[in-house]
């Protein structure tokens, strides 16, 4: 659990929760603005009641689905989701058409609830920007982990919700389809780092960390 705004010194600016969700314990994050209260949810895997009964207790107002990659802890629930509220779904990066494709059979081979098909609203590319109230997050693509793997950036808020490409003291897999290890070093390495040592990442598993004490600590990118 993390929740920015009880530390926020204002109330504007970009703030988030993190909600574990499904039996991968994945972290999916209600992001929102304090100006607007517009919010945008990242990874919806599954447990929609319990992350709509967050919604709800924030009082923030859902607005988008945005996407990291197509594995089905992460997006598993994103149809239902959009059907539910008429939500578009934006991300991620058409590289990975392949597992939005395949969502049916991840949710057999996990035991998953049945996963329905989608389709993107809108694909993103390395360089787009995302949108919600009066907040602008960065795009970058980070493939490795899966081909069409982006990252949302707020340096404003000196945070980063990275998905399955860097844990605290871990790495994305690399063993699946299309999964490519220095590829994700690549991703690391070019796209999150230059980010600064002080930003604060949000996985899509497990605890917090900033990219500094992984570039020093992390035994899978230390020194890279
Ligand atoms: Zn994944
Ligand atoms: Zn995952």
């Amino acid at each position: 659990m993390s929740d920015l705004q009880a530390a926020a010194p204002t109330p504007s600016g970009l703030h988030y929760r993190t909600v574990p969700v499904t039996a991968f314990a994945q972290n999916c994050s209600i992001v929102w603005c304090g100006d607007t209260r517009d919010a945008a949810i990242i990874d919806p895997g599954g447990d929609l009641d319990r992350l709509l009964a967050e919604v709800q207790r924030l009082g923030v107002q859902l607005k988008a689905i945005w996407l990291t990659h197509a594995h089905i802890d992460h997006a598993g629930g994103t149809a239902e989701l959009a059907a539910r509220l008429n939500l578009p779904i934006i991300g991620p990066h058409p590289g990975d058409q392949f597992w939005i494709d395949g969502l049916p059979q991840q949710s057999q081979m996990f035991g998953f609830p049945p996963a329905g098909h989608f389709t993107p609203t809108r694909w993103l590319a390395d360089g787009d920007t995302v949108q919600i109230g009066r907040c602008t997050l960065n795009v970058r693509h980070c493939p490795g982990h899966t081909p069409g793997h982006v990252v949302f950036h707020s340096p404003q808020a000196q945070r980063v919700f990275v998905g399955d490409v860097l844990f605290a003291g871990s790495i994305g897999r690399t063993d699946f389809p299309q999964g490519n290890h220095a590829q994700l070093l690549s991703s690391i390495r070019e796209r999150l780092w230059p980010m600064g040592d002080d930003t604060v990442f949000i996985p899509g598993h497990g605890p917090e960390s900033t990219l500094g004490e992984e570039r020093r600590f992390n035994p899978y990118v230390r020194g890279q």
